[in-house]
């Protein structure tokens, strides 16, 4: 495909305001909806069609509920406010100086000019330092990610009733969760529920209620932000559901067949398990470092933008960088800290349009609703600040779990996806059945060969001679992996073994 050149987004012109939102998440949409009646013309851009509505994605993961009702179109939620375009493409550029943004699709430049622009692009999966983890224990960022797992997970059980190997199905029936913080927990939780309830009885050579589900952290507790009370508390229910929790174990290698855990006191050991999963640390998305380079504007270590009072950066008061971006003191990054920040720099741009200038803005100022985590089907925990008090109300068990479904419900967008839920959930939490068990192979593994295709296209562009096309297909003995290639049509040559064994996993 030839690439034409950037071209200027077929959004009609006008002379009002433009205002360009990176990112369809909790702080781009919000701050979208914000504006719907402002006079100014809002272009959202997102690399994905998508408002993923992440707290949930545990629930994919796990076959709870399905990944539309997490996911609505975002361009089909922004329907009716017709001031505003929502274009998908991959931001690789934003150019302060000329105001504009760049993205892609394919092939296909298109550069957005910006009077106002709001950065919310969010944060991915930290491996500190470790990306090649990423290959063997995927992140819980994305829907890919939640179908990938749930199609490992499921995947495990299938090989393990294949193997007359104790060892090898040991290993098939350990799961290990890496990160004690609520996706940790969360997740932990709903594969031991997985194995011990639904999955009970629908195998004929194994016992699904004797996988073991490992939650590891390099931390001393389970859920840190929580306190020790409330960790505690959510750590002693996970044990009574058979959940092996070890902390102070840092992972220092990942690979196909397990991981090595290095102990307080320096000893190292091996765990062998064929799923795992990455939530632990998170990094800033890479526009950030783009913004401190044309500003001068600091970042933290996760790659946050530590922005001003307004949320702007320094001498670009029409920039706003909300959400998981932004690194403001006091604001965790969750979805109330990126939905505050969205409709903050909505309102900001509002005011402006009524002859407010930057310098009048009120500091943002962030409400802090609580923090809640579930654990399993009837227990939760819950902390929530109470004014006038030094120490927030907490508390755990069935409380709190209802608290959190209720709470989980009025933000999910759209009414079809609350009641779709609402029925799942009734499904899943009388019955332990989960309707949503399917998997398919591209699933397991297409983010490992669309990860090879990009290297392959990277050593080709180089000009080392291997493209992705059939030719490329071959392996350096010159034969076609025809695993990798039935699932996607014409991948790979090197790391052949690690997609030959993703596919395995699939089966
Ligand atoms: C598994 C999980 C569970 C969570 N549970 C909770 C919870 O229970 N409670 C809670 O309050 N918070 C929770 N959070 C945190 C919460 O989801 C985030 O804080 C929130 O989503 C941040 O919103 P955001 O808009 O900054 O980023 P995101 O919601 O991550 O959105 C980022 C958007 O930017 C787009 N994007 C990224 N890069 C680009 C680019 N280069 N070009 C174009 N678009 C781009 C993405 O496609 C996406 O649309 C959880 C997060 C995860 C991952």
């Amino acid at each position: 495909m030839s690439s034409p050149a950037a071209q200027a987004p077929a959004v009609a012109a006008t002379d009002r305001r433009k205002v360009v939102i990176i990112g369809s998440g909790f702080g781009g949409l919000f701050a979208a909806q914000r504006l719907a009646k402002a006079d100014v013309d809002v272009t959202l851009i997102a690399k994905t069609t998508h408002h993923l509505f992440q707290p949930m994605l545990y629930q994919v993961a796990t076959g709870i509920v399905a990944e539309g009702e997490i996911a609505p179109a975002t361009r089909v939620v922004l329907r009716k406010q017709k001031n505003t375009s929502v274009l998908m493409g991959d931001v690789f550029d934003i150019d302060l100086e000329a105001k504009t943004v760049s993205s892609r699709l394919l092939e296909r430049i298109t550069v957005t000019p910006y009077d106002d622009l709001i950065v919310a692009a969010g944060a991915d999966q930290s491996y500190f330092g470790n990306d090649h983890f990423a290959e063997y224990a995927p992140g819980m960022k994305t829907i890919d990610h939640a179908l990938e797992l749930r199609g490992r997970i499921l995947g495990a059980f299938e090989q393990a009733e294949l193997s007359h190997d104790p060892a090898e199905r040991a290993k098939l029936l350990t799961f290990v969760v890496v990160g004690a913080g609520p996706t940790g927990v969360e997740l932990a939780g709903q594969i031991a529920e997985m194995s011990d309830k639904t999955l009970k009885g629908a195998f004929r050579n194994i016992d699904p209620t004797e996988a073991r589900v490992i939650l590891l952290d390099a931390a001393p507790a389970v859920l840190p932000p929580f306190g020790p009370k409330l960790g505690g508390k959510a750590a002693a229910r996970l044990e009574k559901m058979g959940v092996e929790i070890q902390l102070n174990a840092m992972v220092v290698d990942v690979d196909y067949d397990g991981l090595v855990v290095k102990e307080k006191d320096g000893t190292t050991r091996r765990i062998e398990s064929q799923c795992k999963v990455w939530s632990a640390g998170v990094q800033a998305s890479p526009l950030g470092q783009q913004l401190a380079e044309q500003s001068g504007v600091e970042l933290d270590r996760a790659g946050r933008v530590k922005v001003g009072p307004d949320l702007t950066i320094p001498g670009h008061p029409e920039v706003f960088v909300v959400g998981d971006m932004m690194a403001v003191d006091g604001v965790p990054g969750v979805a109330q800290g990126a939905i505050q920040g969205g409709r903050y720099a909505a309102d900001a741009i509002k005011a402006e349009l009524k002859g407010q200038t930057p310098d009048q803005r009120k500091p943002f100022s962030y409400w802090d609703k609580g923090s809640m985590a579930t654990i399993s089907r009837y227990s939760a925990v819950m902390q929530v600040p109470v004014p006038g008090f030094k120490k927030p109300f907490e508390t755990e068990g069935y409380f709190a779990w209802l608290g959190w479904l209720a709470l989980h419900l009025v933000y999910l967008v759209g009414f079809r996806n609350r009641l779709n839920t609402l029925i799942n959930w009734f499904f899943a939490f009388t019955t332990r059945g989960r309707s949503q068990l399917a998997v398919t192979e591209q699933q397991v593994y297409a983010r490992t060969a669309i990860g090879q295709l990009s290297a392959l296209e990277k050593q080709a562009a180089e000009g080392n001679g291997s493209g992705p096309d059939a030719e490329a297909a071959e392996t350096d003995s010159g034969t076609v992996d025809s695993k990798a290639t039935d699932a996607s049509g014409s991948v790979p040559t090197e790391g052949k073994d690690a997609v030959g064994k993703e596919s395995e996993a699939a089966s």
